[in-house]
């Protein structure tokens, strides 16, 4: 088996007397879709935050590419190779989709590059933005200001200022809330691509979404993995069916 891009070991995090994850272990493998699923509450953005750096774990260790980046901070994380989406909107809402994933290329290149000359860097910078407005199909919409994109527009120039930053690692909390059907289907299209451009752990709510794009799933249930498996291992489960799945 491939050596895990991506491994957790052991988190865990309370708040006061709450565990919002405990001791969380699991793998993110090249070329994967690994999906976190569990109750609203479950822990799944807390752990979504001891990877990406703003939550502090009180245990446990995160490692990238067979290093461990558990001391890093957020920024340091993000120049090593995280993406991350937020639930809530993360981009400049009066200016373009265009600026927004330049700036994001940016953010990266600043700690990368540092010691290129200016032209060539802000064209290569410029080279990577298109690249990804390209790949989420926003071209034709990536002069229009933010706010003036629709919800899903946004979705998909939040993931082309991921993409700008040629991660190693995509962590996306929640990407199709909000979704209508054509939102979803579009987001759907273009995550069932990405994987093999660098593997995604997923939080998501749509189980359609889920089932089909997923090759593994973990079910988070009051801050504890209590299955890792493929989407027929996982709808096979009784203890999911009843924990989470409602049946
Ligand atoms: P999920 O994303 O699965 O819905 P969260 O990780 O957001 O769950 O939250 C897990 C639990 O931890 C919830 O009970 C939530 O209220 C609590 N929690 C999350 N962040 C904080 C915080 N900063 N302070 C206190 N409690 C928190
Ligand atoms: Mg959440």
């Amino acid at each position: 088996m491939a050596e895990p891009i991506l491994a957790l070991r052991g988190l865990s995090k309370s708040f006061g007397a709450l565990k919002a994850t405990d001791d969380v272990s699991l793998d993110l493998r090249p070329g994967e879709i690994h999906a976190l699923i569990g109750p609203n509450g479950a822990g799944k953005s807390t752990l979504i935050g001891q990877i990406a750096g703003s939550v502090v774990p009180d245990a446990g260790e995160v490692w990238l590419g067979g290093r461990q980046i558990t001391g890093l901070s957020v920024a340091a994380r993000a120049r090593a190779g995280l993406a991350r989406s937020f639930q809530v909107s993360s981009l400049a809402m009066e200016v373009s989709a265009r600026v927004n994933v330049r700036l994001a290329a940016q953010g990266r290149a600043g700690g990368t590059y540092r010691l290129w000359g200016s032209a060539s860097r802000d064209s290569r910078l410029a080279a990577a933005a298109e690249a990804a407005l390209a790949r989420v199909g926003l071209e034709a919409r990536a002069d229009i200001p933010v706010a003036e994109l629709s919800h899903g527009e946004r979705r998909l120039a939040e993931m082309a200022c991921a993409l700008a930053l040629a991660p190693r690692v995509f962590l996306l909390d929640e990407p199709m809330a909000g979704l209508g059907a054509d939102g979803t289907a579009r987001l759907t299209a273009l995550l069932d691509g990405l994987r093999h451009e660098a593997p995604i752990l997923l939080v998501e709510h749509d189980m359609d979404a889920v089932f089909r794009l997923a090759d593994r799933i973990s079910v988070l249930v009051y801050g504890r993995v209590i299955l890792t498996g493929t989407p027929d291992e996982i709808r096979a489960s009784r203890e999911v069916r009843e924990a989470y799945l409602g049946e």
